[in-house]
């Protein structure tokens, strides 16, 4: 078999799908998109065209739990295989709203595999997430840690990858790759893409950037006596250049890799909080003030990586680091201040402290 093609790409108009789409572009992909643009904007693909020069092929406004809408697009395209980004992402936004995260994360990803079985496409990488882990020491983890989510976002992460594990035991057919994020962080080396969060950031990296833009008063760091080295929360974060760059390797491999893959994307060294407020502070060259609220419920000590599988198996590891990733979210906050529909956005403003949480 040879590598897929065309490729269906689940919420590509979003922070990672968007990079996503770049990456593929570059490497000869054809690509379709849907997103129903619940957390980002059509602006985007103008974005992508200009970086990677080329249109992405068919983009569809579309609830990926629409399997009427969702199949159309499938009996339109010989799609090849999908990259499943479409989902909510926010922990503490789905301890508020579980039954919403599960009907979007759980019912979105049984959706399309429904439609994908109907249509002859087996071939999936899907969006995990370190969440899954949940409470872990400071060593790096590796895949076979035990997972323990904490929220209802990590348990339909940890849901997903269950239904996913079963249609790999019970259909031969199918190559799936699950790759567990590690904090993907940073924008395009370009400044055109990155992150644009609606409303109030809900990640650390987005907050403090909007912080050093002036959009936000200062960053509220959530505990200073956890048990690690200065008392805030370790995170390992990831270039979201090296993440996506991991998406296309997998899809280069899938054809070739029957049943379930499941894989960490992570650089396997720890920050906390602080460290990322100091390297963001080196980016935008001055220092980002903050101040310490007490922990959240829900939040773990430290999430850090064994992603040795997937440079052992795929060749595949990170080689941007913390300042890289600071240094590239500060220049698409700096070239975009109210993010892709610019001044449109300026209502939802909002300059209260809030926000400082590693990402999930
Ligand atoms: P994002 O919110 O920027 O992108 C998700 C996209 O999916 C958005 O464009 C949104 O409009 C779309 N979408 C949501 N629900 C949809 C639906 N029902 N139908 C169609 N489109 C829908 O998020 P992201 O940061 O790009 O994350 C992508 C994926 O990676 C998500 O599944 C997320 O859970 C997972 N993940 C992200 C992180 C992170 O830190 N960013 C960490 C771990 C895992």
């Amino acid at each position: 078999m040879s590598a897929p093609s065309t490729v269906l790409i689940t919420g590509g108009a979003g922070f990672i799908g968007s990079h996503a789409c770049a990456e593929l572009l570059d490497h000869g992909y054809e690509l379709i998109v849907v997103d129903d643009y619940s957390n980002s904007a059509p602006q985007v693909f103008a974005r992508v065209q200009r970086v990677a020069g080329r249109f992405v092929g068919a983009v569809y406004e579309l609830d990926i739990r629409d399997r009427q809408a969702l199949s159309a697009v499938f009996d339109r395209h010989s799609v090849d295989a999908v990259v499943h980004f479409a989902g909510l992402k926010s922990a503490d936004a789905s301890t508020r709203r579980p039954v919403e995260y599960y009907d979007t994360n759980v019912g979105g990803t049984t959706a399309l595999l429904r439609t994908m079985h109907a249509h002859g496409v087996h071939q999936l990488v899907f969006s995990s997430s370190c969440a899954v882990y949940g409470e872990a020491g400071l060593a790096p983890l590796d895949e076979t840690a035990p997972t323990r989510p904490t929220s209802p976002y990590a348990t339909s992460k940890w849901t997903c990858e269950r239904i996913l594990a079963d249609v790999c035991r019970h259909r031969p057919e199918y190559s799936v790759v699950c790759l567990r994020y590690f904090n993907p962080v940073g924008a395009h080396p370009s400044g055109l893409l990155g992150e644009d969060p609606r409303g109030t950031p809900d990640n650390l990296m987005p907050y403090l950037a909007q912080v050093a833009a002036g959009r936000r008063e200062r960053l509220r760091v959530f505990g200073d006596d956890y048990p690690t080295p200065d008392g805030t929360a370790v995170r390992d974060y990831t270039h979201v250049m090296d993440t996506v760059e991991a998406h296309r390797v997998a899809l280069d491999r899938l054809a070739d890799a029957p049943g379930l893959h499941v894989y960490n994307l992570g650089a396997g060294r720890g920050s906390s909080v602080l460290d990322v407020v100091r390297a963001f502070s080196r980016a935008c060259g001055r220092p980002l003030p903050y101040e310490i609220a007490p922990r959240r419920p829900g939040d773990v000590p430290a999430l850090v990586a064994d992603a040795s599988a997937v440079t052992r198996d795929w060749g595949w590891h990170p080689s941007r680091d913390l300042d890289d990733m600071c240094q590239d979210a500060w220049r698409f906050q700096r070239l975009n201040p109210y993010g892709y529909e610019g001044s449109a956005r300026r209502p939802n403003t909002d300059r209260r402290a809030n926000g400082g949480l590693p990402n999930r």
